[in-house]
């Protein structure tokens, strides 16, 4: 049956001389594996289509009985130039692309973590954005989508609300705890959140972007952030543990996002 979805190439890898597997992020069908044959030939007008973070309408052949799809045509809805163009900017945008192949459900249509695809995209390509906001941003909404929401307003313990004071992140059981509470913990697996960490996080839990792109965190906050996603993730999302592009913009910024 010939299908048609929009779609965000997350991930391509070539195949044979000429052909190429994409997997793909879309609206209609979440993650979607498909085979483009003969698309890296140079008669072929498809030839750029399937490059990562490209944005396309795509046309395919459902199979039901197999994971991969066939590839039949397509075109771009857009290309992301100004992102694509920096290196730094590439990393955030290969790591956001990894988290939603990595997280993200086969076959189950997902419309708003397919917005949040878009939305990202879009905000790396604006050179006055920092980029490691709308990854801080786009991260932690994914989180709430998939419905693993960090709890940043109330401690895990004594359930009362945090307001914008000081709080402790707990690794072992992914808890925020506020600062009354905080002492039962173990102090090796403890960070704490300062009140600037704290209100961004809420900012973000709350979708106020605005709020998060006026804030400037100094680095130490920038620091923390990065950290908690990350190790609150890792508890809470086991395929997230073995993330291949992490390394690689880890290394450019060497914990100083
Ligand atoms: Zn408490």
């Amino acid at each position: 049956m010939i299908r048609k979805a929009e779609a965000v190439v997350l991930k391509t890898i070539n195949q044979g001389e000429t052909s190429k597997i994409a997997t793909l992020y879309t609206r209609e069908f979440g993650r979607l594996k498909i085979i483009a044959k003969g698309i890296r030939s140079k008669k072929s007008r498809y030839m750029g289509l399937l490059g990562i973070t490209q944005h396309i309408q795509l046309v395919f052949y459902e199979k039901h009985n197999t994971e991969l799809q066939l590839f039949k045509s397509g075109e771009i809805v857009r290309t992301y130039n100004a992102l694509n163009q920096d290196f730094d900017r590439l990393a955030f945008a290969q790591v956001a692309m990894e988290f939603i192949e990595r997280t993200a459900e086969k076959t189950e249509p997902h419309p708003e973590l397919f917005d949040l695809v878009v939305w990202i995209l879009t905000h790396l390509n604006d050179p006055d954005i920092p980029a490691v906001k709308c990854y801080w941003y786009f991260h932690l909404r994914c989180l709430c989508e998939l419905g693993f929401r960090p709890d940043v307003f109330r401690c895990h313990q004594c359930k009362r609300t945090f307001s914008r004071a000081e709080a402790v992140y707990h690794q072992p059981d992914g808890g925020v705890y506020c600062v009354t509470c905080s002492p039962t913990l173990d102090e090796r697996f403890s960070l704490r959140l300062s009140p600037t960490v704290m209100s961004l996080l809420q900012a973000i839990d709350a979708e106020e972007w605005g709020v998060v792109k006026k804030t400037s965190p100094a680095l130490a906050d920038r620091r923390t952030i990065w950290s908690f996603i990350w190790h609150y993730s890792k508890v809470h999302l086991e395929p997230l543990q073995r993330m291949k592009s992490l390394a690689v913009l880890e290394q450019i910024y060497r914990g100083g996002h």
